[in-house]
């Protein structure tokens, strides 16, 4: 297995599939152990559903460019809404990144990594926020978390922003399929993103590529390594 630039990107689609049961976009090799997890959950009474799986650079472009305009909510990392309006370009970086991805730096382009809830502990027309507070104490999707933190590497998933490492907050909600976004991870190199982003119609990309390193460093390194090898990983099966 193997990605191509535009597929570390999520410029291209010729890594994803889906199936007509299961409407969302995975990586071909992540499919199966995502849908043996979702098999294994169901029968703890928990119906695993993603949230979002696949996303292509476009969309992340469209989540960047809205943040940056104050079009999308932006948020500071304690969750107080700002003005975008009244911020530096410095800033507004700053205040983007502490929740969304830059264009070609999300997981999400990789189609190994989806965020997840339970549908069967919600209502039918909840729409899960994505908050820390959902997943855990009473939160709807505690007992999701705690299944995963047993269950999820059985299959080959862990959690990359399972702590606060000083670059994407804590992600409960966020799996990934940790062989195959290892090897997304390794290719994902700094010049890559630059050249992307250097060619991409995105608001205050002078701001952003001028502290690219830092970034790249804080937001795309700093992640939970992922489970040790040692162990046969049951993975495989498609
Ligand atoms: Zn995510």
């Amino acid at each position: 297995m193997t990605f191509t630039r535009d597929e570390l990107l999520g410029i291209a689609r010729t890594h994803v599939v889906s199936r007509s049961d299961f409407p969302f976009l995975v990586h071909r090799d992540a499919l199966g152990p995502f849908l043996a997890l979702r098999r294994a959950a169901a029968r703890a009474g928990i119906d695993l559903w993603p949230v979002s799986a696949f996303r292509d650079f476009d969309a992340q472009v469209r989540i960047w460019n809205e943040k940056w305009t104050g079009r999308r909510a932006l948020l500071a990392r304690d969750g107080r809404r700002l003005d975008a309006a009244a911020l530096t370009p410095r800033q507004r970086v700053d205040a983007i990144l502490a929740w969304s991805a830059a264009p070609g730096a999300s997981r999400h382009h990789w189609g190994t990594d989806l965020d997840v809830y339970d549908r069967a502990a919600v209502p039918a027309d909840y729409r899960p926020q994505l908050l820390v507070a959902e997943y855990v104490a009473d939160g709807p999707f505690a007992a999701l978390g705690r299944w995963l933190e047993a269950h999820m590497t059985d299959h080959g998933f862990y959690r990359p922003y399972r702590r606060d490492l000083g670059g994407v907050q804590p992600e409960p909600w966020h799996l990934s399929h940790f062989p195959t976004a290892r090897e997304a991870s390794r290719r994902l190199r700094l010049a890559t993103l630059k050249g992307v982003i250097g060619a991409a119609p995105i608001e205050g990309r002078a701001a952003l590529l001028r502290r690219l390193p830092t970034i790249y460093a804080r937001y795309v390194r700093t992640v939970e390594p992922p489970p040790g090898s040692r162990r046969a990983l049951p993975l495989t099966r498609r």
